[in-house]
């Protein structure tokens, strides 16, 4: 595959650059295609087919956008088994998480589109009306990470695109292909100018965010980068949805089953490689059952497959990319250097980007590996007696994006899950998204809401009118 082969959509016409980015692939470390490395040049021409198709796509009525992004929906799933096969080519996840992913996409457009937000009527007293209408913003840049190429750039598309927004959408650089192709597929029935997708390197996200020419960025990725992206937001004053990182504790209560909610907690942890925002990343396990579970953990740990997520029976795939293989190694070396036991799982040898499992038994709370974001398949395992305790520690973190608690008690679990400082908080589950609920991240998590009414609303600005007759 060539760049010529994948071309980014810029006023519903396929678009080349001069320049172009090698894409990997990290179960192997090779350089497997190239995508176009977009410029200032692009990104103007993308801004201005933005701007001009706003006015016609603001005054589309509001059941024919959601046609659209309904079938954006559909088109995605028609087109699952090409886009999940790519998408586990660049980004290494194995074939039936992929497969989830772009599934999940278009599960997550076709929900979209189903939502509304009717005008509010407000009392103003005799002779006079009052309304309260949510008008879109205009346009948006989106900025999507490399964990979850396909799904996060669509909680974005669907979104902007209901609400009356024109969009240019930039994937990660690590992970370009699979939305390049998406907006090759949808090109034809989405108005020109309403869908952009561009794609280039580490120079084309500060343009975007710092272009007079966006009214709002939504940006999902890490926390440091999120900062930056506000400062360069601030001269214009755009609106901002930052989704950024997280480094959730899970609480483990003694009255728990623990063989079950080890494999629970395993798979919240381990997903993705632990390459979720939303993935446990420190376990506090109550010392009752403390060996227990750490050896349940370990049992997986040594039985999952890792490989190469397009051979079958693959659970786990590599790291995503070099940067983060050598911070997440990085990590590792800094436990080995504290003498912190590790207990580890096997992970394939050669040039992909592969850690083991790994599991940290009791190291200390102000240790690297429970103070950082790992982001990767390392998970350090806490013991805790108090549960008063417990909570506070879970909560002193910079980070408050999700948390779980696991007990047999539900109604003790949501005690403590109403004092975890998190904007969600599962209950005998991880990872439970819904296109229908609010997930945002409080303190250095982020700034604003994505999916529901309120992910909705950060795309839309209240319009109040008022008619004296
Ligand atoms: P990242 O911040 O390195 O990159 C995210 C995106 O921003 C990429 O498209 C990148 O090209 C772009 N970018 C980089 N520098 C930029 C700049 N200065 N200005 C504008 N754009 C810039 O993040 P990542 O490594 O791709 O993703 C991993 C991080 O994302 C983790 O911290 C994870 O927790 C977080 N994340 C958060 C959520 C959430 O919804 N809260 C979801 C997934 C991932």
């Amino acid at each position: 595959m060539t760049q010529d082969t994948l071309t980014m959509t810029i006023g519903g016409k396929a678009a080349s650059s001069a320049n172009s980015l090698d894409v990997c692939n990290p179960a192997t470390g090779q350089v497997f295609a190239t995508v176009p490395d977009a410029g200032a040049a692009e990104l103007e021409a993308a801004i201005t087919a933005a701007r001009s198709a706003f006015p016609a796509w603001r005054d589309t009525a509001w059941a024919d956008r959601a046609a659209i992004v309904n079938r954006i929906g559909e088109t995605i799933a028609a087109n699952a088994a090409e886009l999940a096969a790519m998408l586990t080519r660049e980004q290494g996840k194995p074939a039936e998480q992929a497969q989830f992913e772009v599934m999940a996409a278009a599960q997550w457009c076709q929900a979209t589109a189903t939502l509304t937000l009717p005008d509010r009527e407000i009392e103003a007293g005799p002779g006079r009306r009052q309304v309260t209408r949510y008008v879109p913003i205009g346009v948006v840049a989106g900025i999507s990470p490399w964990n979850f190429p396909v799904v996060l750039s669509i909680w974005k598309i669907a979104p902007a695109l209901l609400a009356g927004n024109t969009l240019v959408l930039k994937p990660s650089p690590f992970t370009p292909m699979t939305v390049l192709r998406i907006g090759e597929l949808v090109r034809d029935f989405v108005p020109a100018g309403v869908l952009n997708m561009i794609t280039g390197g580490d120079a084309l996200g500060p343009l975007m965010t710092a272009h007079p020419g966006f009214d709002k960025v939504s940006f999902t990725g890490s926390t440091a980068t999120g900062r930056r992206v506000m400062a360069s937001a601030a001269p214009t004053l755009k609106r901002l949805t930052l989704e950024l990182g997280g480094n959730d504790a899970a609480i483990v209560m003694p009255d728990v089953n623990v063989p079950e909610t080890a494999e629970r907690l395993f798979w919240s942890a381990f997903t993705n490689s632990g390459q979720v925002c939303v993935a446990t990343k420190r376990a506090y396990v109550h010392s009752d059952i403390y060996d227990a579970f750490r050896d349940e953990l370990v049992k997986l740990a040594e039985a999952v497959p890792m490989g190469d997520g397009s051979q079958q029976g693959t659970a786990l795939g590599p790291i995503q990319n070099k940067p983060q293989y050598d911070r997440v190694r990085g990590l590792l070396a800094d436990c080995k250097a504290n003498g912190y036991q590790l207990l580890q799982g096997d992970a394939p040898e050669g040039e992909g980007f592969f850690v083991p499992v790994t599991l940290v038994d009791n190291p200390p709370e102000d240790s690297r590996i429970v103070r950082e974001e790992q982001f990767g398949p390392i998970l350090p395992l806490l013991r805790f007696s108090d549960v008063e305790e417990v909570i506070a520690k879970a909560n002193s973190s910079d980070m408050g994006l999700a948390g779980t608690v696991w007990s047999a008690d539900t109604e003790a679990a949501m005690r403590i899950a109403e004092q975890m400082d998190t904007g969600n908080v599962w209950i005998n589950e991880g990872l439970a998204l819904s296109p229908f609920a609010a997930f945002s991240g409080r303190k250095q998590s982020g700034v604003g809401v994505e999916n529901g009414i309120e992910g909705l609303m950060t795309y839309v600005e209240p319009k109040t009118f008022l008619v004296s007759h």
